[in-house]
């Protein structure tokens, strides 16, 4: 499923109950996480021309976000960017305990394929197209970050905090449930860093957009909590 214009120039594309999402700036491409291994027709059918992608960026390490990463590095020659802490992740990506949610999107499939080769992602803004400023947002991983669209009025937020838990398949905006989450208080805390861009969209890794900013949706998951 795609829908188109999430947020301005921001599209979302949903396989199996997990998003990824591409943003367009002046014709080009930053893709922002990477789907499942089934997802490649899904961003062949959102982007048309995959010659117009210049970067993909990775919210965090999970295999459920860089499925056809190494697909794009190695077949486009993409530069795949991701934080220093989750690069043992993209080097050996495996599914979470092996664990089938309610919603069976962990059934298993092709695995995601390590990548090959990575950059490390700075603080700041990233010269890629859309300008992403980068959130850290450590927690769901260590090296789990947010991206920033300023002048979209979007945060693309990984699964720092999402509006579906692909494990309980319980909806609204949450942590993704303890077992899954690395370290649920420091989750917590960096909802903080998420409420401080204060997006009007945030567009998470599971579930549909959340319009009603990113103060609401940090205040809703802190009353949430840890499940
Ligand atoms: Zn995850
Ligand atoms: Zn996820």
């Amino acid at each position: 499923m795609i829908e188109r214009e999430a947020a301005p120039g921001i599209h979302r594309i949903e396989d199996r109950n997990t998003n990824f999402y591409v943003v367009e700036a002046d014709g080009r491409y930053t893709v922002v996480d990477a789907g499942l291994p089934i997802s490649w027709p899904s961003l062949k059918r959102a982007v048309g021309s995959l010659d117009r992608i210049d970067a993909l960026v990775l919210t965090h390490g999970h295999f459920d976000h860089i499925g056809i990463a190494e697909k794009m590095r190695s077949r486009l020659g993409i530069p795949v960017y991701v934080h220093e802490d989750d690069v043992p992740l993209t080097e050996d990506p495996k599914p979470l305990g092996g664990r089938r949610g309610p919603l069976r999107y962990l059934v298993p499939q092709r695995k995601a394929l390590p990548i090959g080769e990575v950059h490390r992602l700075t603080d700041g803004t990233l010269d890629v197209p859309g300008s992403p400023r980068v959130i850290p947002t450590p927690g769901h991983t260590a090296g789990h970050v947010a991206f920033h669209f300023p002048d979209r009025d979007a945060v693309l937020v990984g699964d720092a905090v999402v509006m579906l838990d692909p494990f309980t398949a319980a909806r609204g905006p949450q942590i993704v449930s303890g077992s899954a989450t690395a370290d649920p208080e420091r989750a917590l805390e960096s909802l903080d860093g998420i409420a401080a861009t204060g997006a009007g969209t945030v567009l998470t890794g599971h579930g549909p957009a959340w319009r009603d900013g990113a103060g609401a949706i940090a205040e809703r998951a802190r009353e949430r909590g840890v499940t």
